[in-house]
């Protein structure tokens, strides 16, 4: 299935780090070694930002209805070839097949919307002050993409890059996340088969200070779209930044979801259990942050705990949610759960590794439920991007709404409620990107814009039409014409 080594794409080849680098990936479900990869760095990077500046200019003259063919052939190779990309997806995140072929779908969904934008890449028509002057705005391409992305949803990851930034006619080199270098170098061979032209689309596989901080820092690469953490992000906006380089930052989240004393506590615990569980919690969108009113508090923990107890942990289809991406973030999180617990923190469920014979090969946290933990704590303001959730109490809605807000993220909440009021008030006046009405922290389409606000990103949007404004630059065009000559 994935080959031993597994390669970068550039110009249209598959080739190995220039320097014979390269690093092992361990399967996440048991420790085993799934395969090696190219441990590219700056040469590296170089000559797929060589091959993509190269190729640019013939792919940006294509007219953009075509491009969304080619595009379209990409998304119906990947549709025949679902079950195989489920299976990469699965091996690298220890994720049940099921969820991954769903991720899959995703994938799918994302480049159709982006194929058939190329009937569409809007500009604007409008009046002119002057007589004889029309005045217009076309997109054109900016050159070359710079893409890098975390590993949690792999294939979608991928697929929210790539297709806008090709549909408008850039060139791009994805730096791939390190924890899954098969999801994207399959898709390298999908766009291969599908006749996309060479250096079109180049996949650098690698770390990211090695691989990704040398894309960022190239003077040819026009526009950086990044996927991954705050921290991250902070280094990449002042890198590209410092050459007025566009930067699109999709970062970190810790998102609240608040119940009130008047939710259907059936409903609103479910929707806890999957926004702060699936995936493993790792996701930019978690519920790390349950804040329930004091009326409903004891009863709702209660509910809680008897579901969380139920929860099979495992990499199966009838398990539900999977091991955490590698050792290193399994090692974190057991730290940041004893840093709290030694700051009084009461861990109710939870707050270990498994280590019963399925699971101890394996990188699995048991499903962690945590109260008492300062809304100010390092618990409370740092995303752990696990299967980790803290619970808060508040007095009423005016709390509940400040506690939400009292954060240094701002990407996704969501409130339980039966009241109109509650529901509409709470949409107005939380800070965040996305705010969800009584289900989970999470739910974007890809035809709607995703993004944060405060240090979850930094006010771009993608995916929806919006991405095509991180991946295109408008030109005026003024068309005079001199009635003398008719
Ligand atoms: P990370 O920031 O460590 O890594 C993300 C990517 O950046 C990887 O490909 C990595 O190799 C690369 N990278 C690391 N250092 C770099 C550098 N100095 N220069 C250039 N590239 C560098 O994040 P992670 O731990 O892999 O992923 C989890 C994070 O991603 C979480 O914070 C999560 O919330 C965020 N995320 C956000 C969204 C969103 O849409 N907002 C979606 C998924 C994940």
């Amino acid at each position: 299935m994935l080959p031993e080594l597994i390669p970068n794409w550039i110009d249209g080849r598959e080739v190995p780090a220039l320097d014979g680098g390269r690093f092992t990936k361990l399967r996440p479900a048991d420790g085993r070694l799934l395969c090696e990869v190219a441990r590219s760095r700056a040469a590296d990077v170089a000559a797929a930002v060589a091959a993509a500046r190269v190729a640019q200019p013939a792919w940006a003259s294509i007219p953009p209805v075509q491009r969304g063919l080619l595009l379209h052939r990409m998304v119906v190779r990947m549709e025949q070839r679902r079950e195989e990309i489920a299976q990469i997806v699965a091996a690298e995140t220890g994720k049940a097949p099921k969820e991954a072929l769903g991720e899959v779908g995703g994938a799918i969904q994302c480049g159709l919307f982006y194929a058939s934008e190329g009937q569409r890449l809007y500009g604007r028509t409008t009046t002119s002050g002057m007589p004889n002057k029309y005045a217009m705005t076309v997109r054109m391409p900016i050159g070359v993409a710079g893409l890098i992305i975390a590993a949690n949803t792999p294939i979608a990851n991928v697929a929210w890059k790539i297709f806008p930034a090709l549909i408008c006619g850039n060139a791009a080199v994805l730096k791939n996340a390190e924890d899954t270098p098969g999801t994207a170098w399959i898709v390298g061979q999908i766009a291969q088969e599908c006749g996309l032209p060479a250096g079109v689309l180049n996949i650098i596989q690698g770390y990211g200070e090695e691989a990704g901080a040398p894309l960022v820092a190239h003077p040819d690469v026009g526009v950086i779209s990044f996927t991954g953490s705050t921290e991250v992000g902070r280094i990449i906006q002042r890198v590209a930044g410092e050459r007025f380089c566009r930067v699109s930052l999709e970062l970190g989240g810790k998102n609240a979801l608040v119940v009130c004393d008047d939710a259907d506590l059936e409903h609103a615990a479910k929707w806890v259990l999957l926004s702060a569980f699936s995936n493993a919690g790792q996701r930019c969108a978690a519920a790390s942050r349950v804040i329930v009113f004091d009326a409903v508090y004891e009863p709702f923990r209660a509910l809680l705990l008897e579901k969380i107890a139920c929860l099979r942990v495992g990499p199966g289809d009838e398990h539900d949610f999977g091991p955490v991406i590698n050792a290193s973030q399994l090692q974190a999180m057991l730290a940041a759960v004893e840093a709290a617990r030694a700051e009084g923190a009461t861990v109710l469920a939870g707050g270990r590794r498994l280590d019963d014979p399925e699971h101890r090969d394996g990188f699995y946290m048991a499903p962690t439920l945590i109260e008492g933990v300062d809304p100010d704590a390092e618990l409370s303001r740092c995303e752990l991007f696990g299967p980790i959730t803290t619970l808060y109490r508040a007095p009423d809605f005016a709390a509940a709404l400040a506690l939400a807000n009292r954060s240094p993220y701002g990407l996704t909440a969501a409130i339980h409620t039966r009241s109109i009021h509650r529901a509409v008030r709470f949409c107005e006046q939380v800070q965040a990107g996305v705010a969800v009405v009584n289900a989970g922290t999470y739910g974007s389409e890809p035809h709607m814009p995703f993004g944060g606000v405060r240090q979850s990103g930094n006010g771009t949007r993608e995916p929806g039409t919006e991405a095509l404004d991180v991946y295109s630059e408008l030109k005026d065009v003024y068309i005079n014409i001199d009635p003398a000559q008719l």
